[in-house]
């Protein structure tokens, strides 16, 4: 009598097990598989992915490219809406990318596991915003166990020149979608010579820097640092990990501490100067590459989860805001103060902040403690600014710079007629050098002037009234600090054949609007 109510309750416990837990325990990384022994390498990551897509309709998956050794760099969408994007959604895209340096794993590792996490749901993020998760930018370097790429270069000093495929790559994924907030992952070596001479090493689990390059709307710069750095550090502390705004330099001999670099060719500040709420995220390493992954891993989890929290809480500030900024950016100039451009700046001191708190692990004691370090630098200074111009002229028609200017799709045209135009020209006065972020930089001596001239038909005309309007002076005024004529990303395209001594630099500066008329789009 008993058995016929008996048979159908374990059928139902069977189902039910079988529904909510093989699953899961089937789908797991290589570094969840090993006890996070060994690393989750690239085939096996792709195979990995390929399930996740699989078995989920908020998730697809796309090629960006390939490395330079020819890996596959795969993308991840998340939607819970039938299209994508901010324009269609009203909702926020979040670009996540990962292992821009190959001996930086755990990012790879716990942006697997989120994407898995996401594809279940169990997060509710997807009702506030859309999901491109990139979990590994430099695959050959990865497999190598190495920082850089195939072609020895640092991927995340690369972001102005745009040879490599895999930097490339990212910026065309970024210019489709122009996600609002983008977050480039990477580890930090909590072990160097200089701090363990001195009896400690840096402790914070994780670090989060925001953009630096004061060209980036204020707007978004100061929501960033009182709002978002601060919401993502109380979540990480409540979840037991250490945590400081990023913070890069020494307080030893001649050093000092400051935020991470102002330069626009990583991968950070070359979003951000879209007016994007553009972030990099250093967990703490030291060790071989395995050592402590799981702590790691788990720890750049939970930075990550913290992260899509704070922009799911602030989702609709951080729309109008990046809404606002990149309308500027659309805007002819009309010499306004929003239309200053600051081509060189620094840190310097801020005398109400002369030190900034840290976690360090003092090696005498053997015991974690907050450190005041000294001499903290945080105010990033414009050294020289100018007015922005209507826009740039390359009178010869230049391949090689439209070549790059294509790369980073920037709009141009070409003249149907010859005209005549007020231009701003430079010529090349001297070469010297100046100090700026703990480097020699090269500065180029280029005296202005004004001359009105006749341009050819077919000279390309780059208008500022742009998403790249911020990037176009940065990268092309001669004594630019980020300038391809001299920042040391640009060189491998050797524009230095610009700048001679005595001669007119070949780029100029237009100095009044030229009638749409006369000019035909470039592609
Ligand atoms: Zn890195």
């Amino acid at each position: 009598m008993n058995k016929q109510v008996y048979f159908p309750v374990l059928i139902i416990i069977a189902t039910v097990t079988f529904v909510i837990g093989i699953p899961a325990a089937e789908l797991q990384t290589t570094a969840e598989i090993t006890g996070f022994q060994e690393l989750t390498r690239h085939g096996e990551l792709m195979e990995y992915l390929r399930e996740v897509t699989a078995s989920s309709k908020l998730v697809s998956m796309s090629s960006m490219g390939t490395s330079v050794e020819d890996r596959d760099i795969p993308a991840l969408f998340f939607t819970r809406d039938r299209t994508f994007g901010t324009k269609r959604t009203q909702k926020p895209v979040v670009m996540i990318f990962c292992q821009q340096h190959g001996n930086e794993p755990s990012g790879k590792e716990a942006a697997l596991i989120l994407a898995r996490e996401l594809r279940d749901a169990q997060k509710h993020f997807l009702q506030s915003m859309d999901i491109i998760l990139i979990p590994q930018m430099n695959p050959d370097g990865s497999e190598k166990d190495e920082r850089r790429n195939a072609n020895d270069e640092d991927l995340n000093r690369s972001h102005v020149a745009l040879i490599e495929p895999e930097t490339a790559a990212i910026h065309r994924v970024f210019r489709e979608w122009m996600p609002e907030v983008t977050l480039d992952v990477h580890e930090y070596n909590a072990i160097t010579e200089s701090w363990v001479d001195s009896g400690y090493v840096k402790d914070a689990d994780e670090q989060l820097g925001g953009v630096t390059n004061v060209n980036i709307s204020t707007e978004i710069m100061a929501f960033t640092r009182e709002r978002m750095i601060p919401a993502v550090g109380a979540k990480l502390e409540a979840a037991g990990y250490t945590f400081h705004r990023y913070i890069v330099g020494s307080p030893f001999e001649d050093g000092r501490l400051r935020y991470s670099t102002t330069a626009i060719n990583d991968g950070r500040q070359s979003l951000g100067i879209y007016n994007t709420f553009a972030f990099i995220l250093e967990g703490k390493r030291y060790g071989d590459v395995t050592n402590r992954l799981r702590r790691r891993t788990e720890a750049q989890l939970a930075a990550m989860i913290a992260f899509l929290e704070v922009v799911a809480e602030h989702q609709k500030s951080i729309l109008e805001i990046t809404r606002e900024a990149r309308e500027q950016l659309l805007r002819v100039p009309s010499m306004d103060p929003e239309d200053m451009i600051h081509i060189q700046m620094d840190y310097f001191p801020d005398s109400t902040r002369p030190s900034v708190k840290f976690p360090i692990f003092n090696l005498h004691t053997w015991r974690p403690e907050i450190r005041d370090l000294t001499p903290f630098e945080p105010l990033v200074m414009p050294k020289k600014s100018i007015w922005k111009s209507h826009g740039y002229i390359l009178a010869g028609g230049d391949e090689k710079i439209v070549n790059l200017l294509s790369r980073h799709m920037v709009i141009m045209f070409k003249l149907k007629q010859p005209i005549e135009v007020k231009v701003e020209g430079y010529r090349i006065v001297n070469f010297t050098t100046r100090h700026e972020e703990e480097m020699e930089m090269e500065n180029v001596d280029a005296h202005p002037f004004t001359e009105t001239k006749t341009l050819a038909a077919e000279s390309i005309i780059i208008p500022i009234n742009q998403p790249a309007g911020n990037l176009l002076p940065l990268m092309l005024e001669p004594h630019s600090s980020f300038s391809i004529v001299t920042e040391y990303s640009g060189r491998r395209d050797n524009f230095s054949e610009y700048v001679r001594v005595g001669e007119v630099y070949p780029i100029y500066r237009l100095m009044e609007p030229v009638d749409p008329n006369l000019l035909d789009p470039l592609w």
